[in-house]
């Protein structure tokens, strides 16, 4: 394989806040959130081909390398908008969780739209780039910014924002996954739980909340729990889910109390769930 002529770096997110506010015609919710990139990534290897042939491999053997993986998708949309086509090897380096809501797959996708224009003859603008994203899925947009922004529509007009903190975290995700139109489909003749707290948690960084805690922890009852835990540890300062789950997030004091309060998360969590300490970018 000839050496890499570009390593992108695609980072995960978490929602800070996520209020659902309509149901629309076109089956899509209405949302508006603010998205905080992380320091958790994957990584994409591109390196040019001398003839024509796509191929895609990845760390992660459960992830498709086929053209249903957001990585080759982004690919054709990017030969389709600019009528260029070329081979490339490309590795994915999977550390990002998928089904985790913390926006993998679009994150993949909308690194390789950047790298791809970055090694185009004739780039698009940044206007074209973001057409292209919004229609690969409603978090690529955002990806594209590389910086905290504010979303609205179905979460494709973003915004980006003034966010001065850092915050430590640590990211909880069991080993099961949730699908994003579950969680949305579920939204609107979903409960609260008794005894969870789903109001939004007064911080000095935004109000943290979301709305699809509601469906996403009537069927997955582990995820109240743990969010009801990790609220309880003296290190949290909140906890929430990210997007539509199954990651349940806490921002900590501190990098240290974040290294601690995961060292704890892992036993009272046990081997099959993964936990990660982050921060946000
Ligand atoms: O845009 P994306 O492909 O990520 O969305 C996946 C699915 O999640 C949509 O087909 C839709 O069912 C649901 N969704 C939604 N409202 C949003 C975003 C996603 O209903 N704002």
């Amino acid at each position: 394989m000839p050496s890499p002529v570009l390593t992108l770096s695609a980072s995960a997110k978490i929602n800070l806040w996520l209020r659902v506010t309509g149901k629309r015609a076109d089956g899509y919710h209405e949302v508006e959130t603010r998205l905080c990139p992380i320091s958790l990534a994957d990584e994409i290897s591109l390196s040019k081909r001398t003839d024509k042939a796509v191929n895609l491999t990845c760390s992660d053997a459960t992830v498709p390398t086929d053209e249903s993986n957001l990585v080759l998708r982004a690919l054709r949309a990017y030969e389709s908008a600019t009528g260029s086509r070329s081979g490339w090897d490309i590795h994915l380096e999977k550390r990002i969780p998928h089904g985790a809501g913390l926006g993998g797959g679009s994150s993949d996708a909308a690194a390789m739209l950047r790298g791809l224009n970055e090694l185009g003859a004739s780039p698009l603008s940044k206007a074209e780039l973001i057409e292209l994203a919004a229609a690969l899925g409603s978090d690529v947009p955002f990806f594209l910014h590389e910086t905290v922004c504010d979303a609205t529509g179905r979460g494709e007009k973003v915004q980006p924002v003034e966010f001065p903190w850092r915050l430590p975290l640590v990211l909880i995700k069991p080993s099961f996954s949730i699908s994003t139109p579950w969680a949305y489909n579920h939204w609107a003749e979903s409960r609260e739980l008794p005894g969870v707290l789903y109001a939004p948690q007064l911080c000095e960084w935004g109000n943290l909340v979301n709305d699809l805690e509601r469906p996403v922890f009537e069927k997955w009852a582990l995820l109240p729990t743990l969010k009801t835990w990790l609220l309880d540890q003296p290190e949290s300062r909140a906890a929430l889910m990210s997007g539509s789950g199954s990651t349940i997030f806490a921002i900590a004091r501190s990098g240290a109390d974040a290294a601690a309060l995961a060292e704890r998360a892992k036993v009272f969590c046990g081997e099959t769930t993964w936990v990660q300490v982050a921060e946000t970018l």
